[in-house]
Protein backbone atom coordinates (compact mmCIF):
# COMPACT_ATOMS: atom_id res chain seq x y z
CA UNK A 1 0.00 0.00 0.00
CA UNK A 2 1.58 2.93 -1.16
CA UNK A 3 0.89 6.36 1.31
CA UNK A 4 -0.28 9.90 -0.39
CA UNK A 5 -2.33 12.96 0.31
CA UNK A 6 -4.73 11.47 -1.97
CA UNK A 7 -5.23 8.11 -0.32
CA UNK A 8 -5.13 10.08 3.27
CA UNK A 9 -7.69 12.44 1.67
CA UNK A 10 -9.72 9.11 -0.11
CA UNK A 11 -9.61 7.15 3.59
CA UNK A 12 -10.56 10.01 5.56
CA UNK A 13 -13.72 10.24 3.37
CA UNK A 14 -14.80 6.46 3.84
CA UNK A 15 -14.28 6.12 7.60
CA UNK A 16 -10.40 4.77 7.64
CA UNK A 17 -11.52 1.43 6.72
CA UNK A 18 -8.83 0.48 3.76
CA UNK A 19 -5.69 1.04 5.84
CA UNK A 20 -3.42 -2.00 6.35
CA UNK A 21 -0.91 -3.43 8.61
CA UNK A 22 2.32 -2.16 8.09
CA UNK A 23 3.86 -5.56 8.15
CA UNK A 24 2.83 -8.86 8.71
CA UNK A 25 3.21 -10.93 11.65
CA UNK A 26 5.49 -14.11 10.48
CA UNK A 27 6.24 -17.30 12.83
CA UNK A 28 9.87 -17.87 12.45
CA UNK A 29 10.79 -20.27 9.46
CA UNK A 30 13.53 -23.47 10.85
CA UNK A 31 15.90 -20.95 8.47
CA UNK A 32 17.13 -18.45 6.78
CA UNK A 33 20.22 -17.23 4.74
CA UNK A 34 20.64 -14.10 7.53
CA UNK A 35 19.93 -13.35 10.63
CA UNK A 36 19.23 -9.59 12.01
CA UNK A 37 19.76 -9.87 16.11
CA UNK A 38 17.83 -6.39 16.95
CA UNK A 39 14.97 -5.06 15.48
CA UNK A 40 15.91 -1.30 16.35
CA UNK A 41 17.05 1.49 13.97
CA UNK A 42 19.74 -0.34 12.73
CA UNK A 43 18.71 -3.62 12.09
CA UNK A 44 15.80 -2.63 10.47
CA UNK A 45 17.65 -0.15 8.32
CA UNK A 46 20.34 -3.34 7.50
CA UNK A 47 17.52 -5.79 6.88
CA UNK A 48 16.00 -2.90 4.32
CA UNK A 49 19.03 -2.46 2.57
CA UNK A 50 19.92 -6.47 2.49
CA UNK A 51 16.52 -6.50 0.64
CA UNK A 52 16.63 -3.59 -1.43
CA UNK A 53 20.02 -2.89 -2.57
CA UNK A 54 21.46 -6.76 -2.42
CA UNK A 55 18.43 -8.77 -3.50
CA UNK A 56 18.64 -10.50 -0.36
CA UNK A 57 15.14 -11.43 1.10
CA UNK A 58 15.59 -14.94 2.97
CA UNK A 59 16.53 -12.79 6.25
CA UNK A 60 14.80 -12.64 9.42
CA UNK A 61 14.94 -9.60 12.03
CA UNK A 62 14.65 -10.79 15.38
CA UNK A 63 13.53 -8.60 18.30
CA UNK A 64 13.05 -9.63 21.99
CA UNK A 65 10.28 -7.07 22.76
CA UNK A 66 8.73 -4.61 19.89
CA UNK A 67 9.84 -2.92 17.02
CA UNK A 68 11.47 0.39 17.94
CA UNK A 69 10.93 0.05 21.57
CA UNK A 70 14.90 0.29 22.13
CA UNK A 71 16.89 3.25 21.49
CA UNK A 72 15.54 4.03 18.04
CA UNK A 73 12.55 5.24 20.24
CA UNK A 74 14.36 6.58 23.33
CA UNK A 75 16.36 9.49 21.95
CA UNK A 76 16.31 13.12 21.50
CA UNK A 77 16.19 12.90 17.44
CA UNK A 78 19.29 14.93 16.35
CA UNK A 79 20.31 14.33 13.05
CA UNK A 80 23.63 16.43 11.56
CA UNK A 81 26.44 15.41 9.83
CA UNK A 82 28.90 17.51 11.98
CA UNK A 83 31.75 15.37 12.57
CA UNK A 84 35.30 16.21 12.75
CA UNK A 85 37.79 13.33 12.65
CA UNK A 86 38.63 11.24 9.08
CA UNK A 87 36.42 7.94 9.37
CA UNK A 88 33.73 9.66 11.25
CA UNK A 89 33.79 12.61 8.95
CA UNK A 90 32.93 10.60 5.68
CA UNK A 91 30.47 8.44 7.32
CA UNK A 92 28.52 11.16 8.80
CA UNK A 93 28.28 12.27 5.20
CA UNK A 94 27.04 9.11 3.66
CA UNK A 95 24.40 9.07 6.19
CA UNK A 96 23.21 12.46 6.19
CA UNK A 97 22.83 12.34 2.50
CA UNK A 98 20.45 9.03 2.87
CA UNK A 99 18.14 10.99 4.98
CA UNK A 100 17.68 13.32 2.68
CA UNK A 101 16.09 11.40 0.29
CA UNK A 102 14.42 8.70 2.95
CA UNK A 103 11.11 9.74 3.16
CA UNK A 104 10.67 9.68 -0.61
CA UNK A 105 12.20 6.07 -0.85
CA UNK A 106 10.89 4.84 1.72
CA UNK A 107 7.37 6.27 1.05
CA UNK A 108 6.52 7.27 4.65
CA UNK A 109 6.84 10.77 6.89
CA UNK A 110 9.48 10.31 9.04
CA UNK A 111 9.38 13.84 9.95
CA UNK A 112 12.93 14.88 8.92
CA UNK A 113 12.59 18.52 9.36
CA UNK A 114 16.38 20.11 8.69
CA UNK A 115 15.89 23.21 10.65
CA UNK A 116 19.33 24.00 11.28
CA UNK A 117 21.61 22.91 14.17
CA UNK A 118 24.00 25.62 16.19
CA UNK A 119 26.62 24.65 18.76
CA UNK A 120 27.55 27.05 20.62
CA UNK A 121 30.86 28.26 21.94
CA UNK A 122 31.96 30.26 24.64
CA UNK A 123 35.68 31.13 25.01
CA UNK A 124 37.91 31.77 21.95
CA UNK A 125 39.51 28.38 22.66
CA UNK A 126 36.36 26.82 21.66
CA UNK A 127 35.77 29.23 19.04
CA UNK A 128 38.92 28.08 17.79
CA UNK A 129 37.72 24.26 18.10
CA UNK A 130 34.76 24.74 16.21
CA UNK A 131 36.40 26.77 13.45
CA UNK A 132 38.14 24.23 12.98
CA UNK A 133 35.06 21.37 12.85
CA UNK A 134 33.40 23.50 10.56
CA UNK A 135 36.67 23.99 7.95
CA UNK A 136 36.62 19.95 8.22
CA UNK A 137 32.78 19.67 7.80
CA UNK A 138 33.16 22.16 3.81
CA UNK A 139 36.07 20.32 3.19
CA UNK A 140 33.70 17.10 3.41
CA UNK A 141 31.43 18.43 1.13
CA UNK A 142 29.09 19.33 4.28
CA UNK A 143 28.01 22.88 5.09
CA UNK A 144 28.83 24.65 7.99
CA UNK A 145 28.60 28.40 9.00
CA UNK A 146 30.71 30.47 11.61
CA UNK A 147 28.30 33.03 13.48
CA UNK A 148 29.38 35.58 16.00
CA UNK A 149 27.22 36.77 18.99
CA UNK A 150 25.43 38.81 16.99
CA UNK A 151 24.89 36.30 14.15
CA UNK A 152 23.71 33.52 16.67
CA UNK A 153 21.47 36.26 18.65
CA UNK A 154 19.49 37.03 15.15
CA UNK A 155 18.39 32.74 15.12
CA UNK A 156 18.20 32.85 19.09
CA UNK A 157 17.05 35.78 20.51
CA UNK A 158 15.87 33.89 23.93
CA UNK A 159 18.97 33.20 24.97
CA UNK A 160 21.14 34.06 28.17
CA UNK A 161 24.23 35.86 25.84
CA UNK A 162 25.67 37.85 28.97
CA UNK A 163 25.62 34.74 31.86
CA UNK A 164 28.22 36.27 33.79
CA UNK A 165 30.10 32.65 34.17
CA UNK A 166 29.54 31.11 29.99
CA UNK A 167 28.77 34.16 28.02
CA UNK A 168 27.87 33.34 24.20
CA UNK A 169 30.85 33.95 22.31
CA UNK A 170 28.85 32.51 18.88
CA UNK A 171 28.06 29.57 17.28
CA UNK A 172 28.69 26.86 14.67
CA UNK A 173 25.63 26.99 12.66
CA UNK A 174 25.01 23.10 10.54
CA UNK A 175 21.94 24.80 7.99
CA UNK A 176 21.28 20.77 7.04
CA UNK A 177 21.00 19.52 10.79
CA UNK A 178 17.67 18.82 12.34
CA UNK A 179 15.75 16.17 13.68
CA UNK A 180 13.39 13.77 12.64
CA UNK A 181 10.35 11.87 14.39
CA UNK A 182 12.52 8.66 15.71
CA UNK A 183 9.90 5.21 15.98
CA UNK A 184 8.73 6.73 12.59
CA UNK A 185 12.19 5.70 11.62
CA UNK A 186 11.78 2.42 12.37
CA UNK A 187 8.30 1.72 11.08
CA UNK A 188 9.53 2.75 7.90
CA UNK A 189 12.48 0.84 7.76
CA UNK A 190 9.63 -1.75 8.77
CA UNK A 191 7.39 -1.59 6.84
CA UNK A 192 9.85 -1.71 3.62
CA UNK A 193 11.79 -4.40 4.40
CA UNK A 194 8.44 -6.41 5.21
CA UNK A 195 7.21 -5.26 1.45
CA UNK A 196 10.07 -6.68 0.12
CA UNK A 197 9.99 -10.31 2.11
CA UNK A 198 12.17 -10.15 5.47
CA UNK A 199 10.24 -11.36 8.11
CA UNK A 200 10.48 -9.47 11.46
CA UNK A 201 10.11 -11.45 14.37
CA UNK A 202 9.06 -9.67 17.07
CA UNK A 203 8.84 -11.25 21.16
CA UNK A 204 11.56 -13.53 20.02
CA UNK A 205 14.89 -12.99 21.85
CA UNK A 206 18.25 -14.50 21.19
CA UNK A 207 19.45 -16.38 23.47
CA UNK A 208 22.49 -18.18 22.17
CA UNK A 209 24.32 -18.29 19.16
CA UNK A 210 25.71 -21.53 17.30
CA UNK A 211 28.87 -22.30 16.41
CA UNK A 212 30.23 -25.49 14.36
CA UNK A 213 33.44 -25.60 13.52
CA UNK A 214 34.04 -22.00 13.89
CA UNK A 215 31.39 -20.92 11.63
CA UNK A 216 28.06 -19.15 12.79
CA UNK A 217 25.03 -21.60 12.15
CA UNK A 218 21.75 -20.40 13.60
CA UNK A 219 20.73 -18.74 16.94
CA UNK A 220 18.77 -20.21 19.85
CA UNK A 221 15.55 -18.12 20.61
CA UNK A 222 12.89 -18.34 22.88
CA UNK A 223 10.72 -19.67 19.76
CA UNK A 224 13.03 -22.33 19.23
CA UNK A 225 16.80 -22.63 17.01
CA UNK A 226 16.83 -20.78 13.77
CA UNK A 227 19.29 -21.62 11.16
CA UNK A 228 21.35 -19.04 9.26
CA UNK A 229 24.42 -18.53 6.96
CA UNK A 230 25.11 -15.37 8.05
CA UNK A 231 24.05 -13.64 11.65
CA UNK A 232 24.40 -9.81 12.30
CA UNK A 233 24.42 -8.99 15.70
CA UNK A 234 23.27 -5.03 16.23
CA UNK A 235 21.70 -4.74 19.94
CA UNK A 236 22.89 -1.28 20.60
CA UNK A 237 22.88 -1.55 24.71
CA UNK A 238 22.87 -4.71 24.95
CA UNK A 239 25.97 -5.71 22.42
CA UNK A 240 28.43 -7.07 25.31
CA UNK A 241 26.26 -9.51 26.28
CA UNK A 242 24.96 -10.73 23.29
CA UNK A 243 28.39 -11.06 21.74
CA UNK A 244 29.37 -12.89 24.86
CA UNK A 245 27.21 -15.80 23.27
CA UNK A 246 29.71 -16.02 20.74
CA UNK A 247 32.47 -16.34 23.24
CA UNK A 248 33.57 -12.71 22.21
CA UNK A 249 34.45 -9.77 24.45
CA UNK A 250 33.94 -6.36 23.45
CA UNK A 251 35.33 -3.40 24.01
CA UNK A 252 31.84 -1.74 25.15
CA UNK A 253 30.72 -0.63 28.50
CA UNK A 254 26.94 0.20 28.55
CA UNK A 255 25.29 3.26 30.34
CA UNK A 256 22.41 5.05 30.83
CA UNK A 257 21.63 8.43 28.83
CA UNK A 258 18.41 10.34 29.89
CA UNK A 259 16.20 12.65 27.58
CA UNK A 260 13.17 14.75 28.56
CA UNK A 261 10.04 16.24 27.56
CA UNK A 262 8.31 19.19 28.27
CA UNK A 263 4.60 19.89 27.52
CA UNK A 264 3.30 21.10 24.55
CA UNK A 265 4.35 25.15 23.56
CA UNK A 266 3.88 27.12 20.93
CA UNK A 267 6.85 27.25 18.74
CA UNK A 268 9.88 29.00 20.53
CA UNK A 269 12.77 26.90 19.98
CA UNK A 270 13.34 27.03 15.75
CA UNK A 271 16.59 24.89 15.63
CA UNK A 272 18.15 22.43 17.58
CA UNK A 273 20.90 23.66 20.06
CA UNK A 274 23.17 22.54 21.93
CA UNK A 275 25.09 24.67 25.08
CA UNK A 276 29.04 24.56 24.81
CA UNK A 277 30.01 24.71 28.71
CA UNK A 278 27.37 21.75 30.35
CA UNK A 279 25.94 19.02 28.33
CA UNK A 280 22.66 19.91 27.43
CA UNK A 281 20.99 20.05 23.87
CA UNK A 282 17.21 21.29 22.91
CA UNK A 283 14.84 21.02 19.84
CA UNK A 284 11.01 21.70 19.68
CA UNK A 285 9.11 18.74 18.43
CA UNK A 286 6.05 18.78 15.77
CA UNK A 287 3.88 18.69 18.94
CA UNK A 288 5.09 21.46 20.83
CA UNK A 289 7.04 19.78 23.41
CA UNK A 290 10.63 20.90 24.53
CA UNK A 291 12.42 17.76 23.96
CA UNK A 292 16.04 17.45 25.94
CA UNK A 293 18.61 15.96 27.52
CA UNK A 294 22.27 16.50 28.52
CA UNK A 295 25.37 13.26 29.60
CA UNK A 296 26.06 10.10 30.70
CA UNK A 297 24.42 9.13 34.18
CA UNK A 298 28.33 7.83 34.82
CA UNK A 299 27.92 4.48 36.14
CA UNK A 300 27.24 1.32 33.79
CA UNK A 301 23.80 0.02 33.93
CA UNK A 302 21.33 -2.05 32.29
CA UNK A 303 18.60 -0.16 33.55
CA UNK A 304 16.04 1.84 31.07
CA UNK A 305 16.02 5.00 33.79
CA UNK A 306 18.34 7.65 34.87
CA UNK A 307 19.39 8.75 38.39
CA UNK A 308 18.40 12.18 40.05
CA UNK A 309 21.77 13.84 39.90
CA UNK A 310 21.47 13.92 35.62
CA UNK A 311 18.58 15.59 36.07
CA UNK A 312 19.46 18.04 38.35
CA UNK A 313 22.97 18.71 35.93
CA UNK A 314 20.65 18.77 32.85
CA UNK A 315 17.98 21.09 34.27
CA UNK A 316 20.65 23.74 35.79
CA UNK A 317 22.58 23.51 32.45
CA UNK A 318 19.16 24.67 30.15
CA UNK A 319 18.71 27.03 33.35
CA UNK A 320 21.66 28.73 32.47
CA UNK A 321 21.44 28.79 28.69
CA UNK A 322 17.82 29.47 28.61
CA UNK A 323 16.18 30.91 31.82
CA UNK A 324 13.12 31.06 30.34
CA UNK A 325 12.61 27.51 30.32
CA UNK A 326 12.56 27.55 33.59
CA UNK A 327 8.57 28.03 33.14
CA UNK A 328 7.91 24.80 31.09
CA UNK A 329 6.79 21.95 32.89
CA UNK A 330 8.05 18.61 32.52
CA UNK A 331 5.74 15.78 31.45
CA UNK A 332 8.39 12.90 31.09
CA UNK A 333 11.79 11.24 31.47
CA UNK A 334 13.52 8.31 30.23
CA UNK A 335 16.54 6.43 29.59
CA UNK A 336 17.86 4.12 27.44
CA UNK A 337 21.07 1.91 27.28
CA UNK A 338 24.11 3.05 25.39
CA UNK A 339 26.72 0.76 24.16
CA UNK A 340 29.82 3.38 24.94
CA UNK A 341 33.38 2.23 23.00
CA UNK A 342 36.82 3.52 24.63
CA UNK A 343 37.04 6.21 21.72
CA UNK A 344 33.34 7.15 21.87
CA UNK A 345 33.61 5.95 17.90
CA UNK A 346 31.54 2.78 16.21
CA UNK A 347 32.00 -0.53 14.95
CA UNK A 348 30.69 -2.37 11.61
CA UNK A 349 32.91 -5.03 11.10
CA UNK A 350 33.39 -9.08 10.90
CA UNK A 351 33.72 -10.85 14.29
CA UNK A 352 36.65 -13.34 14.41
CA UNK A 353 33.52 -16.00 13.89
CA UNK A 354 33.39 -17.19 10.19
CA UNK A 355 29.62 -15.68 9.31
CA UNK A 356 29.24 -13.29 12.32
CA UNK A 357 29.31 -9.39 11.73
CA UNK A 358 28.89 -6.82 14.57
CA UNK A 359 27.59 -3.65 14.48
CA UNK A 360 27.86 -1.69 17.56
CA UNK A 361 29.40 1.00 19.28
CA UNK A 362 27.35 4.31 18.39
CA UNK A 363 27.72 5.43 22.18
CA UNK A 364 24.61 8.00 22.29
CA UNK A 365 25.08 8.97 18.08
CA UNK A 366 23.43 6.53 16.76
CA UNK A 367 20.00 7.57 15.50
CA UNK A 368 21.61 9.48 12.73
CA UNK A 369 23.66 7.10 11.73
CA UNK A 370 20.44 4.64 11.66
CA UNK A 371 20.73 5.27 7.41
CA UNK A 372 24.10 4.92 6.95
CA UNK A 373 24.48 1.81 8.88
CA UNK A 374 22.37 -0.28 7.46
CA UNK A 375 23.83 0.71 4.25
CA UNK A 376 27.08 -0.13 5.35
CA UNK A 377 26.25 -3.25 7.59
CA UNK A 378 24.04 -4.50 4.32
CA UNK A 379 27.31 -3.76 2.03
CA UNK A 380 29.49 -5.93 4.43
CA UNK A 381 27.30 -8.51 5.12
CA UNK A 382 25.99 -9.45 1.31
CA UNK A 383 29.18 -8.84 0.16
CA UNK A 384 31.90 -9.70 3.16
CA UNK A 385 33.80 -6.56 1.85
CA UNK A 386 33.46 -2.96 3.80
CA UNK A 387 32.07 -0.01 2.22
CA UNK A 388 34.23 2.71 2.02
CA UNK A 389 31.70 5.15 3.79
CA UNK A 390 32.53 3.11 7.22
CA UNK A 391 36.18 0.91 6.47
CA UNK A 392 37.56 2.86 9.47
CA UNK A 393 35.07 0.90 11.76
CA UNK A 394 37.09 -2.20 12.58
CA UNK A 395 36.96 -3.90 15.63
CA UNK A 396 40.44 -4.39 15.91
CA UNK A 397 41.41 -0.90 16.31
CA UNK A 398 40.73 -1.37 20.10
CA UNK A 399 43.50 -4.16 20.06
CA UNK A 400 46.22 -2.42 17.81
CA UNK A 401 45.80 1.16 18.67
CA UNK A 402 45.87 2.06 15.35
CA UNK A 403 43.22 4.03 13.26
CA UNK A 404 41.69 4.86 16.84
CA UNK A 405 38.60 8.19 16.60
CA UNK A 406 38.43 9.79 19.51
CA UNK A 407 36.53 12.91 18.00
CA UNK A 408 36.17 14.40 21.18
CA UNK A 409 39.76 14.15 22.65
CA UNK A 410 38.72 12.31 25.83
CA UNK A 411 41.03 9.55 26.36
CA UNK A 412 40.17 6.25 26.63
CA UNK A 413 37.18 6.19 28.96
CA UNK A 414 34.42 4.78 27.74
CA UNK A 415 32.09 7.22 29.58
CA UNK A 416 33.44 10.67 29.08
CA UNK A 417 32.65 10.24 25.04
C1 LIG B 1 18.05 9.52 25.65
C2 LIG B 1 18.77 9.27 24.36
C3 LIG B 1 19.01 10.32 23.51
C4 LIG B 1 19.68 10.12 22.30
N1 LIG B 1 19.80 11.15 21.43
C5 LIG B 1 20.33 10.95 20.21
C6 LIG B 1 20.31 12.00 19.25
O1 LIG B 1 19.77 13.07 19.49
N2 LIG B 1 20.89 11.77 18.04
C7 LIG B 1 21.49 10.58 17.76
O2 LIG B 1 22.04 10.45 16.66
N3 LIG B 1 21.46 9.54 18.62
C8 LIG B 1 20.89 9.69 19.84
N4 LIG B 1 20.81 8.65 20.74
C9 LIG B 1 21.46 7.37 20.41
C10 LIG B 1 20.64 6.47 19.51
O3 LIG B 1 19.30 6.43 19.92
C11 LIG B 1 21.26 5.06 19.52
O4 LIG B 1 22.65 5.13 19.28
C12 LIG B 1 20.66 4.16 18.45
O5 LIG B 1 19.25 4.23 18.47
C13 LIG B 1 21.12 2.72 18.69
O6 LIG B 1 20.81 1.87 17.62
P1 LIG B 1 19.39 1.09 17.45
O7 LIG B 1 18.36 2.05 17.03
O8 LIG B 1 19.60 -0.04 16.54
O9 LIG B 1 19.18 0.60 18.94
P2 LIG B 1 17.89 -0.04 19.64
O10 LIG B 1 16.64 0.65 19.22
O11 LIG B 1 18.19 -0.09 21.10
O12 LIG B 1 17.87 -1.49 19.00
C14 LIG B 1 18.49 -2.63 19.55
C15 LIG B 1 17.41 -3.69 19.67
O13 LIG B 1 18.01 -4.94 20.01
C16 LIG B 1 17.08 -5.63 20.79
N5 LIG B 1 17.77 -6.72 21.50
C17 LIG B 1 18.68 -6.63 22.49
N6 LIG B 1 19.06 -7.85 22.88
C18 LIG B 1 18.40 -8.74 22.12
C19 LIG B 1 18.36 -10.16 22.07
N7 LIG B 1 19.11 -10.92 22.87
N8 LIG B 1 17.53 -10.75 21.15
C20 LIG B 1 16.76 -10.00 20.31
N9 LIG B 1 16.75 -8.66 20.34
C21 LIG B 1 17.56 -8.03 21.23
C22 LIG B 1 16.53 -4.57 21.73
O14 LIG B 1 15.30 -4.96 22.29
C23 LIG B 1 16.42 -3.37 20.79
O15 LIG B 1 15.12 -3.22 20.23
C24 LIG B 1 20.15 8.83 21.96
C25 LIG B 1 19.88 7.76 22.83
C26 LIG B 1 19.17 7.97 24.01
C27 LIG B 1 18.85 6.80 24.90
Amino acid sequence: MRFSGLRVLKEGLTGNKGWQPHWRDPEPKPAYDMVIIGGGGHGLATAYYLAREHGLTNVAVLEKGYLGGGNVGRNTTIVRGNYFLPGNSEFYSHSLKLWEGLEQELNYNVMHSQRGLINLFHSDGQRDAFARRGNAMINQGDDAELLDRDGVRAFLPYLDFDNARFPVYGGLYHPRGGTARHDAVAWGYARGADARGVDLIQNCEVTGIDIDGGRVTGVQTSRGAIGAKKVGVVVAGRSSQVAAMAGLRLPIESHILQAFVTEGLKPCIDHVVSFGMGHFYISQSDKGGLVFGGDLDFHASYAQRGNMPMMEHVMEAGMTLMPMIGKARVLRSWGGIMDMTPDGSPVIDRAPVEGLYLNCGWCYGGFKAVPGSGHCFAHLMATDRPHEAAARFRLDRFRTGHGLMDEEGTGSQHNLH
